[in-house]
């Protein structure tokens, strides 16, 4: 008879407390894990994982936690396996621009750390503050430089990961070019946790830009809004990011903390030019300018402290939000740039019919919104209709030719939705990779395809 405390001895905890800390994420999902294991190294992740392999234990990878899609969330007899102690940043190689690092590591320190160096990663997730480069790498996390820079994904040349069955290997390499045989590594970035335990990742790091300049536009009207994004891309200016914020997302971050934000203000957008200290000003006026003929007020934050006030603002959107409605439902659509003004009509149509209030935040520059569905999961009818209003944004969408889900991943929220997006045929091909690297089906059960589709 297996006793679980030798999965890994003397790092597993089974304390009713530690089990309860580890049995949710960002989403409202719950679960209780048997017990938690907390390794130190490769070695220990793949000990505990070769025990759970013979005997049969469903492992959870799980990084801070921080998932939207509760990803980290036990499923029934689940063993949480924490990578949160393997912290460490390995490397820093400024000749060659790559940073190694422990998933554990979080995403803002190694930020910080690149930053004293003159070097820049640009993944930059809302969460930065907290969240793990490993659940980074395996949700394919964005942010808002993603307009400019890209995801998670475009960073990630290599993974050391450790299988199911406790064998340990490396992907991928750690110069900028490489061939050799399938892409393994764009395979298990994004995987959520599915296909393997990510140990060690090799990534490319930028120079940072030598100017930044942040405005803030604040318009009367949404559609403005909107145009406005479309008109700065087709003068051909990509900034750093463009972010826009809804009148009731304002509204929740002035009342969860006075940033000074334009709370008369219908849209915001939190523009970031960068770049090459020549052009960046030129560029920024050139928005200001944009924005000003379609009625925005435009406010340029003229010192660091401003830029940061404005992003801390818009980093508390989602605690504000969740203050407001602890239960909210989150989903985060991306349709096709030009489209937002249709989406958003799509989505005061549906929150109007099914009477529930939905406010919208996100990265305008990528088509990447936001929807917050505000409902009580204490009043179980209006959290039914919120349930059956998911599924017409997710519609709407994708017949306005886009994904249901740019950064959050599917984990076990969006499971069911799946086949929405995906035809059997590829559902089947993914599962039948799943089987290859997980054949006893222990990772992470029951997360991107919910369990017997
Ligand atoms: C306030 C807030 C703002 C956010 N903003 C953004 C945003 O702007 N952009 C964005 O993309 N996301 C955002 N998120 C979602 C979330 O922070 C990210 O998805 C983040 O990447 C998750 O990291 P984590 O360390 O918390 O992972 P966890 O939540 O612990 O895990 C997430 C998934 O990754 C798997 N996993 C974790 N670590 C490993 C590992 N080492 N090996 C294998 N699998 C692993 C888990 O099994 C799980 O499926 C936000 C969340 C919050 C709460």
């Amino acid at each position: 008879m297996k006793n679980i405390k030798d999965i890994l001895p003397h790092r597993v905890l089974t304390e009713p407390e530690d089990l309860f800390c580890y049995g949710f994420d960002a989403s409202s999902k719950m679960g209780r894990p048997l017990a938690v294991v907390r390794p130190v190294s490769t070695d220990e992740v793949s000990r505990a994982a070769a025990f759970a392999f013979k005997h049969g234990i469903p492992l959870v990878p799980r990084g801070a936690g921080s998932g939207m899609t509760a990803g980290a969330v036990p499923l029934k007899d689940s063993v949480i396996v924490s990578l949160e102690a393997m912290n460490r940043v390995l490397e820093i190689d400024d000749k060659n621009l790559v940073a190694v690092v422990e998933p554990g590591v979080i995403n803002a320190r190694l930020q910080h750390m690149l930053e004293s160096k003159g070097l820049f990663y640009p993944p930059d997730p809302s969460s930065m503050d907290f969240c793990t480069l490993g659940g980074n790498v395996a949700e394919n996390a964005g942010g808002p430089r993603a307009l400019k820079y890209g995801v998670t994904k475009d960073y990630v040349l290599g993974l050391e990961i450790v299988l199911p069955d406790g064998s340990v290997l490396t992907t991928g390499v750690k110069t900028y070019k490489g061939v050799v045989g399938y892409d393994l590594t764009r395979l298990v970035v994004g995987s959520e946790g599915t296909l393997a335990f990510i140990t060690k990742i090799f990534l490319k790091v930028l120079p940072l830009p030598e100017e930044t300049v942040t405005l803030l536009c604040a318009f009367t009207q949404m559609d403005k809004a909107a145009t406005a994004v479309s008109r700065i891309i087709s003068a051909k200016i990509i900034p750093g990011a463009l972010e826009f914020m809804d009148r009731e997302t304002v509204r929740a971050v002035e009342d969860y903390k006075p940033f000074g934000l334009p709370g008369d203000a219908e849209a915001l957008l939190l523009i970031e030019v960068d770049g090459p200290g020549i052009s960046v000003p030129e560029a920024a006026e050139e928005i200001a300018s944009i924005c000003g003929s379609l009625g925005a007020e435009v406010k340029v934050a003229d010192d660091v402290f401003s830029k940061q006030r404005l992003w801390e603002a818009r980093r508390a959107i989602s605690p504000a939000l969740y203050r407001v409605s602890p239960s909210k439902i989150n989903e985060d659509v991306v349709v096709p740039r030009g489209k937002i003004p249709d989406m958003l009509r799509s989505l005061r149509d549906i929150s109007d019919r099914y009477r529930v209030k939905i406010v919208n935040f996100g990265h305008a520059g990528d088509g990447n919104i936001h929807v917050n569905i505000m409902t009580d999961r204490n009043d179980k009818e209006e959290y039914q209709r919120a349930e059956k209003a998911v599924r017409e944004v997710f519609e709407a969408a994708l017949a306005l030719g886009g994904t249901i889900s740019g950064e959050h991943g599917i984990g076990l929220t969006k499971a069911g939705y799946l086949g929405m997006e995906l035809s059997p045929e590829n559902i089947m091909l993914m599962k039948g990779i799943k089987k290859v690297f997980d054949p006893k089906g222990i990772m992470n059960p029951g997360k991107i395809f919910s369990a017997g589709r």
